[in-house]
């Protein structure tokens, strides 16, 4: 018997199968609003990206993050005079980023239902807990996948170990999402397949240059066209 080349498809979420860089972008917004006084908003939005790198790795990814980072941006920005009112303003636009309606992005769920039952469908994102289950239930999504890992951080041991639990292994593994760096980069260098779906708004730390040398590296418009390049595998 002949060993299918492709077993199990790996997805992205955020920005992949439902909008999440907009809110993110929109808040943002508001944030440098609650500022103007002190600072022009390209260089406070410079001061928060560079407050976020920072508190990455004692945060992870995600909201909670992220306001942690807008406050402490304010507090810089203000060099320390930032109100108490301004602070609550933070933390209320923080919430209301938690709680940003879900918009499934165009082709995914008639995507995911023709290929359930014919391949193992694992969603692997990074990003809050509790926010990420949220979306997750909020989409209607979650049948339509056999595993759900939310993750800390993308390497390619992170698609090692989860195509291996879930599926039969990295080599007849694929992975799809709309970040070069977390989901595509370490998918190849996991073995697996990195199909790559831009996005028009992608956080600007997860731009990384395109692997087109990788013989497992593909390039697709929207969702819709996922079906033919796992058709030519097989
Ligand atoms: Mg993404």
């Amino acid at each position: 018997m002949t060993q299918r080349p492709l077993t199990t498809i790996g997805f992205d979420a955020d920005d992949t199968l439902w909008q999440n860089e907009q809110f993110y972008r929109l808040t943002e917004l508001q944030f440098t609003d609650l500022l103007i006084d002190h600072a022009d908003s390209d260089h406070i939005s410079a001061r928060l990206l560079e407050a976020e790198k920072r508190n990455l790795r004692h945060y992870g990814f995600g909201i909670k993050g992220f306001t942690l980072s807008m406050i402490e941006t304010a507090i810089e920005i203000t060099e320390g005079e930032v109100p108490a009112t301004v602070i609550a303003r933070i933390l209320d636009i923080g919430r209301d980023l938690l709680a940003h309606p879900v918009e499934t992005l165009p082709h995914v769920r008639q995507t995911l239902e023709a290929l359930s039952g014919n391949y193992l469908l694992v969603l692997i994102t990074k990003g809050d807990l509790f926010d990420q289950e949220r979306k997750l239930a909020q989409s209607g999504l979650g049948d339509l996948f056999d595993a759900i890992e939310i993750v800390s951080d993308k390497n390619a041991s992170t698609y090692r170990r989860i195509f291996s639990k879930v599926g039969d292994g990295p080599e007849r593994a694929m992975m799809i999402g709309n970040s070069l760096k977390s989901d595509i980069v370490p998918a190849l260098a996991a073995g697996s397949y990195g199909v790559f779906v831009p996005h028009e708004l992608t956080w600007s730390l997860e731009h990384v240059e395109e692997p087109t040398e990788a013989p497992r590296f593909r390039k697709i418009g929207h969702l819709g066209e996922l079906y033919s390049v796992i058709e030519a595998l097989s």
